[in-house]
């Protein structure tokens, strides 16, 4: 089985906006315990590769052997703190040259239940994840990332549609029933990551 019941909201996005190809790269922020990571892991298949980070140790999912049918991608994990430019830099170094296809992000800050503050916080995470995509998009790229809604959602959504071809707003029925969460779904990345020296 699947280790989160998020995996099904991952799963819903991709059917709505065609997330994931055979053989992609993928990067997951906020990724513990790992139920998107299996749902990208069995969509790219065995020619691909996933790389999860989170700030909570993610278990081996290679000891796991209920879920996904030996067609699999290859699936490895960072202990980082996002919003820490040591993590980027591991995050960058694992990816490589080739870039990645897709970043999908559903980092969530922890709930103050103070509902200014929790938007800010989680608005901060997903730029964090915008620039992560800047940093390793490759062109034609997609990124999905979570946001709880509020005043800053709109000027996070035109910042995002301003690099993509476009972006959509999805809310997930899997996630309908919790909180004011949404996702930006945003299409084909424009331009090419700016390299290092540049
Ligand atoms: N998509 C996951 C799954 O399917 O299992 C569930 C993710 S959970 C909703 C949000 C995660 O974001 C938490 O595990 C949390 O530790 C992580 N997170 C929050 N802030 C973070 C940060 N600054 N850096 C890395 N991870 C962070």
């Amino acid at each position: 089985g699947y280790r989160s019941r998020a995996a099904y909201k991952l799963r819903q996005l991709d059917e709505t906006a065609s997330l994931f190809d055979r053989d992609d790269t993928v990067v997951d922020l906020g990724a513990a315990p790992g139920g998107w990571l299996q749902i990208a892991a069995e969509r790219v298949g065995a020619g691909g590769t996933v790389v999860g980070v989170d700030l909570q140790r993610i278990r081996d999912l290679d000891a796991e052997d209920d879920w996904g049918d030996g067609d699999v991608a290859t699936v490895e994990t960072i202990r980082g703190d996002m919003t820490e430019e040591k993590t980027t830099d591991r995050l960058r170094e694992t990816i490589g040259e080739r870039g990645a296809d897709v970043v999908i992000s559903d980092m969530a800050p922890n709930m103050t239940g103070e509902y200014g503050l929790d938007h800010a916080r989680s608005v901060h995470l997903a730029r964090q994840a915008f620039e992560v995509a800047l940093d390793l998009l490759a062109p034609g790229g997609d990124l999905v990332v979570k946001v709880f809604q509020g005043k800053d959602l709109a000027d996070l959504e035109s910042d995002i549609e301003a690099e993509f071809e476009y972006v959509r707003t999805v809310s997930p029925r899997a996630s309908r029933d919790s909180s004011s969460e949404v996702y930006l779904v945003a299409k084909g990345r424009l331009t090419a990551p700016v390299s290092e020296g540049d």
